[in-house]
């Protein structure tokens, strides 16, 4: 666990990560960007146990001196994950506490001191000022490795002391084999949940894991396969069932993988650019009775409703209006 070449995709960063850490010219703070579950923490952890490690003369930690057993026990003396402690977001008290605090105790006995800090971007105007005195003049054995999904919150006086590295999403195709090299998932399913991932392998591994979306995936499909034989006042109940989904939104998602699908299936003729390999007989069906015009109608009303909810629009009401326009459009 925690090697380099065990992390999928990034290739330049882990260069660059283990250049520095062969090199030992290290800075003293990074931030690694990327959008949840694009790896930061496990980018974060794997140079981290890689520069305290105590044997290592390449580019992986060993795994078995003293620094690599401590850090497998999830118990490092030398290191420290920096989480908000009361509210979501970090305060300065936070910074203090744990960092301000912390750093001017010399490491127990591993070449660096180091802080992972989660949400970084979270981190309050004051918090990153109390941060800053540390960063301007920090003790040679310190280092920081700041994690942010964006860079928008942060003071230029804490960017300008960084080294940043932004990681970018993984193509769908590496996700796929990642899934089914772990046993993740196979088949159909891999390549249907890599797409639902966007580029996240921390994504694709808790969709892949999670029996609530691929039940959630049921539901909203069974929903729209048989959208146009269903009479107003089913519809009008199915909307109220789909407020079990109220605080996820991805149902949305998946009806609009379902409606590119049929648009494809559409355009070809026949199953050969599917995601959803595994509904290609149901796919190709609805393709055949329905207009180019009424697909992009229903893809225009999922985006349409996306963006009512966004606005804080009535949960029910537009789960409604969605249901019912999707079955008026196959007369369009
Ligand atoms: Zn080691």
């Amino acid at each position: 666990m925690h090697r380099f070449d065990a992390i999928k995709g990034n290739q330049r960063i882990k260069d660059i990560l283990q250049h520095m850490a062969i090199t030992g010219k290290v800075s003293h703070a990074y931030i690694l960007q990327g959008a949840a579950g694009m790896g930061k923490r496990l980018f974060a952890d794997t140079f981290a146990k890689r520069l305290q490690c105590s044997d290592s003369t390449s580019g992986e930690a060993c795994g078995v001196c003293s620094s690599c057993i401590a850090f497998n026990s999830g118990n490092h003396p030398d290191l420290f994950y920096i989480l908000p402690q009361k509210t979501k977001t970090l305060g300065v008290e936070d910074i203090r506490e744990q960092i301000v605090k912390n750093a001017e105790i010399k490491q127990y006995r591993y070449p660096y001191k180091i802080f992972i800090v989660e949400h970084a971007d979270s981190m309050t105007v004051a918090a990153q000022n109390a941060l800053l005195k540390t960063l301007e003049e920090p003790p040679s054995y310190v280092l920081f490795l700041l994690l942010a999904e964006n860079l928008n919150g942060f003071l230029p006086t804490i960017l300008s002391r960084c080294v940043v590295m932004k990681l970018m999403p993984i193509p769908q195709r590496e996700i796929e084999e990642y899934l089914v090299q772990h046993q993740l998932a196979e088949g159909n399913t891999a390549a249907m949940v890599a797409e639902y991932a966007q580029g996240s392998i921390g994504q694709a591994i808790e969709l892949a894991s999670s029996e609530d979306f691929l039940a959630m995936r049921q539901e909203i499909l069974s929903i729209l396969e048989n959208i146009k034989e269903k009479d107003k006042p089913t519809l009008l109940e199915q909307a109220k069932q789909l407020e079990a989904y109220k605080q996820d939104y991805r149902f949305l998602d998946i009806a609009t993988v379902w409606y590119r699908d049929i648009l494809v299936a559409k355009t070809f003729g026949d199953g050969r650019f599917l995601i959803q390999k595994e509904k290609e007989k149901q796919l190709l069906h609805h393709a055949a009775k329905d207009s180019i015009q009424g697909i992009l109608k229903k893809q225009h009303i999922i985006q349409e409703t996306k963006q009512l909810l966004t606005q804080n629009a009535n949960f029910r009401l537009a789960m409604e209006i969605m249901l019912i326009k999707l079955k008026e459009s196959y007369n369009s």
